[in-house]
């Protein structure tokens, strides 16, 4: 069966093609780095994690962007309010740069954490101010934005029509801002229009030259510019929580697409919310929300999470809790402890695989090509386990692993550590990947794969001649 998926556009589960198989391109809307981000934040960003691994086991190659917000996220998500990371630094006396990397930094390292592959690229937005202005350049000169005093506007009016405005969340203009008080005060032609550049604003830290004076963007712009820069005019498949589809993606899709005239997503793909008990969406606004860093107070291991995570369907509320976490630490606990007690034959390379494997193979397979149901593939894979103690045969743990390249748990690498050997195959490949970042003198990315190994449980000594030791730390 091929790789089907939900599509918002759509609004059905449609057969997955690529424009360029096997090659697919991904684009994820990322962190706005003002304060941590929270488990719901990060169901979501699991979420398309499984998604990447789910099409990489269909022999696809992805390539997956996703944009560090820096400057430009409003406390509203449309133009009214404060800039988070301006108010951040204002509330803790530090500049915007200094706020966005130490969340970025924490944010990081939750995502190795949690298994999740990075991408080919973490965007900043800042990074990419040229790329915004020579957008926004476009969009004017296709008649669809207009300068003022307090910012350079998308002109919603001039949108309006067919397969324009409200395609994404069949929602007309006033419903869609139902939930916001309009911004009347500024000089926009509607109240609807968004700014993509905001001027006349000197009281904002950060500011950049523009054909139309200094300022600095707008959210959405940040999106559209990075996308298009790394993965085209056109992309496979743009993903998001389903808070971004009535504003958020809706604008990314009216700014690209009134500037390139191609449409600007092929799938669009939405999660849903991880919610308390009581049904309320976990969110930074609510106050109080759990963070990755709650969790091995309460026995939770974070891998744990991203299987309570991939035990529910990407697009259903998922409630969070502690009955869930502690299933879902259990089901881990499960696999690992299968992973130490396969014996060394059942692992060594070409091991048979029992007559079983094969139909386990083709369900968990048949799951994630069926709209992405992790639930019934992680069923399967805990098949697999409670079938290989039955039969007392464990020639299905070479399938296993291949079910982990999804799962995300590093199974493999748990057994070789709880064994006690020395370093994992998976480890060997990012040590391998950092002594050539070392000779290439790339300091950033070998200090980040350091932390990566870290993570993994190596300890890492750099000795002065240039050698690095790697020892395992028991578990
Ligand atoms: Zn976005």
């Amino acid at each position: 069966m091929p790789f089907h998926i939900f599509n918002t556009l759509s609004r059905s589960v449609e057969e997955f093609s690529p424009q360029n198989p096997p090659e697919v391109t991904l684009y994820s809307c990322g962190p706005t780095v003002y304060l941590p981000q929270h488990l719901g934040n990060f169901r979501t960003f699991l979420n398309w994690d499984f998604l990447k691994r789910a099409l990489k086991f269909d022999g696809y190659r992805v390539r997956q962007i996703m944009n560090i917000t820096d400057v430009g996220h409003m406390t509203s998500d449309q133009d009214d309010g404060e800039d988070k990371i301006e108010k951040t630094a204002r509330a803790e006396g530090k500049s915007p740069l200094e706020v966005a990397n130490h969340y970025t930094e924490l944010f990081l390292a939750d995502w190795d954490r949690l298994g999740m592959e990075r991408p080919e690229l973490f965007s900043r937005a800042t990074d990419h101010i040229a790329e915004m202005i020579a957008l926004i350049g476009r969009i004017i000169d296709a008649g669809f934005a207009y300068v003022t005093k307090s910012g350079v506007y998308f002109d919603v009016e001039r949108y309006r029509g067919e397969n324009r405005f409200g395609r994404l969340s069949r929602q007309s203009l006033d419903e869609q801002h139902a939930a916001n008080r309009l911004d009347h005060s500024r000089d926009k032609r509607s109240p609807h229009d968004f700014a993509l550049w905001m001027l006349d604003q000197p009281h904002h830290i950060l500011q950049w030259p523009t054909p139309w004076g200094p300022g600095y963007p707008g959210w959405h712009i940040e999106c559209s510019a990075m996308a298009m820069k790394y993965l085209g005019e056109t992309i496979d498949i743009h993903t998001g929580g389903m808070d971004h589809i009535p504003i958020h993606h809706e604008n990314e899709i009216a700014q690209s697409e009134s500037a390139t005239r191609k449409p600007f997503a092929r799938y669009f793909v939405h999660s849903a919310f991880l919610v308390g008990k009581e049904g309320a969406k976990i969110s930074k606004s609510a106050g109080k929300f759990p963070l990755l860093s709650d969790l091995p107070g309460a026995g939770i291991d974070p891998l744990a999470f991203r299987l309570f995570c991939f035990g529910a369907k990407y697009r259903s509320e998922l409630i969070l809790s502690d009955e869930g976490l502690r299933a879902a630490q259990g089901n881990l606990d499960y696999f690992r402890e299968f992973a130490r007690n396969v014996p060394a034959e059942a692992a060594a390379p070409g091991a048979e695989t029992p007559g079983g494997a094969e139909t386990h193979y083709e369900r968990f397979h048949d799951a994630l090509d069926n709209d992405l149901n992790t639930p019934q593939a992680l069923a399967v894979a805990l098949d697999l386990v409670a079938e290989s103690y039955r039969r007392q045969d464990f020639g299905g743990w070479p399938t296993l692993l291949t079910f982990d390249a999804v799962l995300g748990l590093q199974l493999g690498h748990y057994r070789e550590m709880a064994l006690g050997a020395t370093i994992s195959p998976e480890a060997q490949a990012l040590i391998d990947e950092r002594a050539e970042a070392r000779r290439s003198r790339n300091f950033k990315r070998s200090d980040e794969l350091r932390k990566q190994l870290e993570t993994m449980g190596y300890e890492v000594k750099d000795n002065r001649d240039g050698a690095t030791e790697y020892r395992p730390r028991r578990i």
